[in-house]
């Protein structure tokens, strides 16, 4: 009730804003009373707000289209989860975010298009894998994770008799749900007899939070039949070893049409045939005159502060919850830098780690840096996650291990990371839903809550919704 309170108050603000730009178009709005200034005044086809994968995608498309773009970004890059690290050391490059993508049209086109080479990737850095419980330090003698493949084929067989249309987004959903879908992925495992594909699930679709309270859709959506068909044909990465560059040539391309970091002060949705946002960004206030909105940020209320939010965004918006994703790089852990150190259990089901925790510290092909990846079912304080990734490095008992403190040379969380919803919310027709806002008030929206945590099958998506921007 209070956002809504804030958000219709906004609202009545933003009017009295627009109203006051229309009577004098200068450089001075005013705003609840107080004189505002505008620096700048952008007028666009249409506005593109974040430049992580979806939104990087659609600008570059649109503007190949023949519209004109503007790209609202708040961090001073544009990539999303896509991170890399350069070792002032040796120079090398280490991909700490996304590494990958799908063999699809889609993918290649887009990297021919920006100009940047592709390979297939190898796992030869990763080394060998080693079994420790990270909760005591310990090594796990005996540990196997065992043969997936009878779990997995059972697992593919059902996504592909039942559910193919999950990769398309959540548009396929038949309703009344399936009542599979809806189960918690423990429960399904046990009815599908599923158990010896969860550790290849768990570590595959980092991030999920925890995999065995997720309803099985989320599971399907995450880990998926394209990420299956990988696992035989392989997947893409940079030849350079350097997965930002997509994203740097993209830039180069876009701007100056590219607002970073930029903070969304005002959205007034009010009139037909525009869209009206306000940005702050360090070389001050610029209001963008947009004919269309192309939605690619994670929505979460908390992240919409300003936006005159439908009743139907904010109802829908205010059901996601979210897990959370951090990753870092560490220096001087003492451990070998050529062995995948993989956490596990052995007082739980499946032996998968309770989270919040480090799912595996892994080679990063530089001595001496190796790659965090840690989890959590809720978003926590970046002091507590970076806090938790340094002792459990300090306490792991790895035999021949060199005395040192570990270090973090970078750190990155990624939340929020999976937007989920309740099973009842999803039988109730959330996605249908959430899909209907399309288009409503000149806003497209695109992005992993609409889709999935998948940069290839994004962009697949976004491509999807050119023609509903372009078309109308
Ligand atoms: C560690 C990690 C590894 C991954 N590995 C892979 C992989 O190997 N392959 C793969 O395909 N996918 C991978 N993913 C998933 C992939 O990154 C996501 O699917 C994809 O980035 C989602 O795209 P998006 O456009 O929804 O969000 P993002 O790429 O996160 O983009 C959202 C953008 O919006 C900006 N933003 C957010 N809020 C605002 C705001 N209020 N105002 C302005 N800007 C805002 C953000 O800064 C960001 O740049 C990985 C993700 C993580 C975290």
């Amino acid at each position: 009730m209070k956002y809504k309170a804030k958000n219709a108050l906004l609202e009545v603000v933003g009017l009295l804003l627009f109203a006051t730009l229309r009577a004098d178009a200068s450089t001075t709005v005013t705003l609840n009373g107080s004189a505002c200034p505008v620096d700048a005044v952008i007028t666009r086809d249409v506005c593109v707000i974040g430049g992580g994968a979806s939104g990087t995608y659609a600008a570059i498309r649109l503007s190949d289209l023949g519209k004109s773009v503007v790209v609202v970004e708040q961090q001073d890059r544009l990539g999303g989860h896509t991170q890399t690290y350069t070792d002032p050391v040796t120079g090398g490059h280490i991909d700490y975010g996304v590494e990958d993508w799908h063999n699809l049209p889609v993918v290649l086109d887009f990297f021919a298009r920006l100009n940047v080479s592709l390979v297939t990737q190898s796992n030869s850095v990763y080394g060998t894998s080693q079994y420790y419980d990270f909760s005591t330090g310990k090594s796990v003698p005996g540990y196997s994770a065992g043969d997936p493949t009878p779990g997995l084929t059972a697992y593919a067989a059902q996504l592909a008799a039942n559910y193919s249309y999950l990769e398309e987004g959540f548009g396929g959903i038949p309703y009344p749900v399936p009542s599979d879908l809806l189960l918690p992925f423990g429960e399904f495992v046990i009815k599908y007899s599923l158990q010896s594909v969860v550790s290849l699930i768990f570590s595959v679709s980092q991030g999920l939070g925890n995999l065995l309270a997720q309803p099985t859709l989320y599971v399907f959506k995450s880990f998926g039949l394209g990420i299956i068909q990988g696992f035989e044909e392989g997947y893409l990465t940079t030849a350079a070893n350097d997965n930002s560059l997509l994203y740097e040539h993209a830039y180069a391309e876009l701007e100056p049409n590219v607002l970073l970091n930029s903070t969304i002060l005002l959205v007034n949705r009010s009139s037909p045939n525009e869209a009206n946002v306000l940005v702050s960004n360090p070389s001050g206030q610029t209001l963008l005159k947009c004919g269309k909105l192309v939605f690619a940020i994670p929505p979460k209320l908390n992240n919409l502060e300003g936006w005159d939010l439908s009743l139907s965004e904010l109802s829908l918006f205010g059901q996601f919850t979210n897990s959370a994703y951090y990753t870092a790089i560490v220096r001087n852990s003492g451990l070998p830098s050529n062995i995948t150190f993989v956490n596990v259990s052995p007082n739980t089901i499946y032996q998968i780690p309770k989270l919040p925790g480090i799912y595996e510290i892994s080679p990063t092909g530089i001595t001496g840096l190796l790659n965090v990846k840690f989890g959590s079912s809720q978003t926590l304080p970046d002091s507590e996650v970076q806090q938790q990734i340094l002792s459990t490095i300090a306490n792991l008992q790895v035999a021949g291990k060199t005395p040192g403190v570990p270090s973090l040379a970078v750190y990155s969380s990624h939340a929020p990371f999976e937007l989920a919803v309740s099973p009842s919310a999803i039988a109730a027709g959330f996605y249908k839903e959430l899909y209907a806002l399309q288009g409503q008030r000149n806003t497209y929206y695109t992005g992993a809550a609409f889709h999935t945590q998948d940069s290839s099958l994004l962009w697949q998506f976004t491509e999807a919704l050119l023609p509903s921007i372009t078309d109308s």
